[in-house]
């Protein structure tokens, strides 16, 4: 950069670049690399701006190359952040010569912007005009707008365009006491099981959804229950099944798996089936060993899932792993109300694995409108009733309200599919709140939105230091949330 004072430049930040302001914090985040630059506004005190425009003029180089000298960050750089950010300005603004030789804070700050790949200057003079950046816009919150401008339009044109998941719980007894079936499922997908009777969801009730869902990308159909294998119509709900395209999954615990040998195969027999084997501990190892067996040689699509909830059942996990070779497993925290340790060392977000998650401007954008672990998704539970999620309020019932006015309903008022760090507390204060991975179940289960190591009470008033990263993840073996 030439020396010569009074040139203006653009300073434009890439479109892949998240920028997120909370009171005094800034953090800018690069998705293509994982760098990040996150400060908190003060004002230098000292006048460094003389001090800086003092050290540009005796050495006659380049701000950019003088900025390292100053290690603060000034409320300058953080009102700039505000422009770049405002509609108006759609991330590209002009600065001038002078502003960079007053504060060296400024210039520093830029060269990182351009070091970590995140943005640039251009000199006016040279650049063909205003550099160009298009802010996105989401179409489901289109969908929304036009709906509730025009409620008299078939909501259904719309809205079935978002189911893409359907979780039946088609009964819910099961004669043993299984722990996790009493509050996993309100947790993951898991076996249920009621204190009272034995419920069963009707086959026409199910039959009626599925139909209704016939124009929709509906992709992925799970069945559970309490023992989905004592349904007292499980070979018509599989012929049901077997006319839909989508993805059946049937998840079923490992000791429901004996003499089942009819059942197995019927169910490998279907177009697009897959079974989920759910392990819990402590283990009847003779019975896992039955079930791995039983289901090695029907040629079904089978994951094993071993349900944790403390480093000795990951560790007795993998032992078993290792000793019946298996080789399609997956791991999944369980929060019993008395392992929040467990969880804090394995499950809560740390700051270096959210960074290292690079997930793409796209999913960025999408977080601040809908929660992308809930979107789409529906479960109906024996009684009928119909959820966005379990833990949320009941959206309707089969038999009584459609299927296009219960997507609509959670569209415009659900608390699920729109379920974001945005709307929840201390994460809407927090400058990494479209960073972390959507709310999942745990933090109803444990009751708090901040499952991370990051948040400090007081956070954003403290002179945090910058960051920058693009290593491994730390700390999160296995989230699956
Ligand atoms: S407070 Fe919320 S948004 Fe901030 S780091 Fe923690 S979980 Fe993420």
């Amino acid at each position: 950069m030439s020396s010569s004072k009074n040139k203006t430049f653009w300073f434009y930040i890439e479109p892949f670049v998240h920028i997120a302001l909370k009171k005094n914090h800034l953090l800018l985040y690069n998705t293509l690399n994982g760098k990040a630059i996150e400060q908190t506004a003060f004002s230098p005190s000292g006048g460094n701006g003389q001090v800086a425009s003092a050290a540009y003029k005796s050495s006659g180089n380049s701000v950019l190359e003088n900025a390292d000298r100053n290690a603060g960050f000034s409320s300058k750089i953080f009102n700039i952040c505000k422009k770049l950010l405002s509609k108006k300005n759609l991330r590209v603004i002009r600065l001038t010569e002078t502003e960079l030789l007053k504060n060296l804070l400024l210039a520093k700050f830029i060269k990182k912007v351009i070091n970590y790949h995140m943005g640039d200057l251009l000199e006016v003079s040279l650049s063909a005009g205003k550099p160009m950046q298009l802010a996105p816009m989401l179409s489901i919150q289109r969908d929304v707008e036009r709906l509730r401008k025009d409620p008299g339009h078939s909501v259904g044109e719309y809205v079935l365009n978002y189911l893409d998941e359907i979780s039946f719980y088609i009964n819910d007894g099961y004669e043993l006491d299984m722990p996790i079936f009493y509050s996993g499922w309100q947790q993951f997908l898991c076996g249920i099981k009621s204190r009272g009777r034995n419920r069963e969801l009707e086959l026409e009730k199910i039959g009626t959804l599925l139909d209704e869902a016939a124009g929709s990308p509906l992709s992925r159909i799970n069945i559970l229950g309490g023992n989905i294998f004592n349904y007292s119509k499980f070979p018509a709900l599989l012929a049901l099944l077997g006319s839909h395209k989508a993805v059946k999954t049937f998840h079923l615990h490992y000791t429901q798996l004996e003499n089942r040998e009819k059942e197995l195969y019927d169910m490998a027999a279907q177009d697009s089936a897959k079974l989920r084997v759910l392990i819990d501990f402590p283990l009847q190892e003779k019975q896992l060993a039955g079930a791995f067996q039983s289901v090695e040689e029907k040629n079904l699509d089978t994951v094993f899932e071993f349900i944790v909830a403390s480093e000795a059942d990951f560790r007795k996990a993998q032992e078993l792993i290792a000793a019946l070779k298996i080789a399609g497993y997956s791991f999944q925290p369980f929060y019993n109300g008395r392992n929040l340790g467990f969880f804090k060392k394995y499950v809560f977000l740390k700051k270096q694995a959210v960074l290292a998650s690079k997930p793409t401007i796209e999913e960025v954008l999408s977080r601040s409108v809908v929660n992308a672990v809930n979107f789409g998704r529906l479960t109906a539970l024996p009684n009928g009733s119909v959820y966005a999620n379990v833990n949320a309020g009941k959206l309707g019932r089969l038999g009584k309200d459609s299927l296009p006015k219960m997507i609509f309903k959670e569209m415009d008022k659900g608390k699920s599919w729109r379920r974001r760090r945005s709307k929840a507390a201390p994460c809407k204060d927090c400058v990494f709140e479209l960073l972390c991975p959507p709310l999942s179940n745990y933090e109803y289960a444990i009751g708090k939105n901040n499952l991370c190591t990051i948040w400090k009470p007081g956070a954003g008033k403290k002179n945090l230091s910058d960051l920058a990263t693009g290593g491994p993840a730390g700390g999160q073996t296995f989230v699956k949330v």
